[in-house]
């Protein structure tokens, strides 16, 4: 089914909420998934929902042929872990579905896009908690309940290993490998104990649909969690300080990661990424992937294929909307701009030694298209937004004109401003 939609989602999602506490939104949000394609202006687009972001090497390969097959020949990872493929023809669902199930991408066609499952991405690997047993007994859990079906597509399941980083992603349910147990937090409320860990997720998420609220997600329905803490007979506990450390880009003790520009890479910078990944790819919320058990001596190759290898550039923390051509109301080539900024601006800062993985050195960036500004990051950023003319750089309540030339330089001056 092709849905009209428009404008064009990001590879962030979801879209930013724009409606009230407990509004009724209906249960259809209307959200992509891989057999729900949305209507972009560059053709289909799919959205294929990976738990913790776990690829196989077999799966990354067959993604990256349909892309090329089937696609505009690129994948993207999204802020939920999950990869999209753009520029379908509007009759390739039924292909790309065969592809899907026959490498285990499509377990479910009922519940395709309620597996939104993050999970820390370097967990088991740097001494943590190893988290996939949790994250397969939830998605199978998930797959055999009836009432997850009802879910909305928007709906966020958190798997952290007790580092804190996809803790801080606002998920509605949100379980923590903690000292004193597994502990649950409902959407933005406190935590409990969960002593079932991934059998008291799924409970919360049926009971919530139950409430039959109307709304999309848990921090709507039920902002201080009472009504589901009741409902599951837990006892509310405050939440621990976490250190919320994501993985940087590079090679280390466990295995490398590797950024993505924007978040999309080529179906050959994939087969690339598969072919150093001894056992198997994680992509991250955060537009990187990591890669268990990979070597330094793999960063050469894949920095020269254009993939980002090095934590200390203007690239982290970067982030634009699909702009022109993917979306008809961009009134520029975000991406291509920012691109060409930011490619100046690590000539700019090199002497710098910049590293805007690490949380206070540099604010986010985000560049818009148009005044929607979809997908922009929480929190502070420095906000470019197109004109028609040029750009305007706003941040600390400044807004400064610029050209494209002049922008490189108004940018890093802004992202500096911490
Ligand atoms: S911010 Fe505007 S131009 Fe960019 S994707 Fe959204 S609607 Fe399109």
């Amino acid at each position: 089914m092709l849905a009209a939609m428009s404008p064009s989602p990001d590879a962030i999602e979801p879209a930013p909420a724009r409606v009230g506490l407990g509004r009724d939104r209906g249960r259809d949000d209307a959200c992509p998934g891989a057999l729900r394609l949305h209507a972009a202006d560059d053709g289909a687009l799919a959205r294929i929902r990976v738990p913790g972001g776990l690829l196989s090497v077999t799966q990354t390969l067959a993604l990256a042929l349909a892309a090329e097959e089937l696609g505009d020949g690129a994948l993207e990872a999204t802020s939920r872990g999950n990869v999209q493929l753009r520029g379908l023809r509007a009759d390739a669902g039924g292909e790309l579905a065969q592809r899907l199930r026959a490498v285990g991408l499509l377990p479910s066609d009922s519940h395709e896009r309620v597996r939104n499952i993050v999970a820390s991405p370097l967990a088991g690997l740097d001494g943590g908690a190893d988290l996939w047993p949790w994250l397969r007994e939830l998605d199978t859990l998930l797959l055999a309940s009836e009432a997850a079906r009802e879910l909305s597509g928007r709906f966020l399941f958190a798997l952290d290993d007790g580092r804190g980083d996809v803790a801080a992603l606002d998920a509605d349910l949100t379980l923590i490998a903690h000292p004193d147990g597994a502990l649950l937090r409902l959407g933005r409320a406190g935590a409990a104990l969960a002593a079932d860990g991934p059998g008291t997720v799924l409970r919360a998420a049926e009971e919530f649909v139950r409430l039959r609220s109307g709304s999309w997600r848990i921090r709507e329905a039920d902002p201080d969690g009472s009504l589901l803490t009741a409902r599951l007979g837990l006892a509310p506990r405050p939440l621990p300080a976490l250190p919320g450390t994501r993985p940087a880009v590079g090679a280390f003790g466990y295995g490398c990661c590797v950024g993505l520009r924007f978040g999309r890479a080529t179906a050959a910078q994939w087969r690339l990424l598969a072919a150093h990944a001894p056992t198997e790819l994680r992509v991250t919320p955060w537009r990187a992937v990591v890669l268990p058990g990979a070597g330094a001596e793999a960063l050469p190759a894949l920095a020269a294929a254009g993939l980002r290898t090095e934590a200390a550039s203007a690239w982290a923390g970067a982030t634009a909307c699909t702009g022109s051509p993917g979306c008809a109301k961009s009134l520029a080539d975000v991406r291509s701009h920012a691109a060409a900024a930011l490619d100046a601006s690590v000539a700019l800062d090199a002497a710098a030694a910049l590293d805007a993985d690490a949380p206070g050195r540099l604010l986010p960036v985000h560049w818009s298209g148009c005044e929607r500004r979809c997908g922009h990051p929480a929190g502070a950023f420095v906000d470019v937004l197109a004109t028609g003319d040029g750009y305007r750089v706003g941040h600390a309540g400044r807004a400064d004109e610029v050209t494209n030339q002049q922008m490189a330089a108004a940018v890093a001056a802004a992202r500096r401003t911490t």
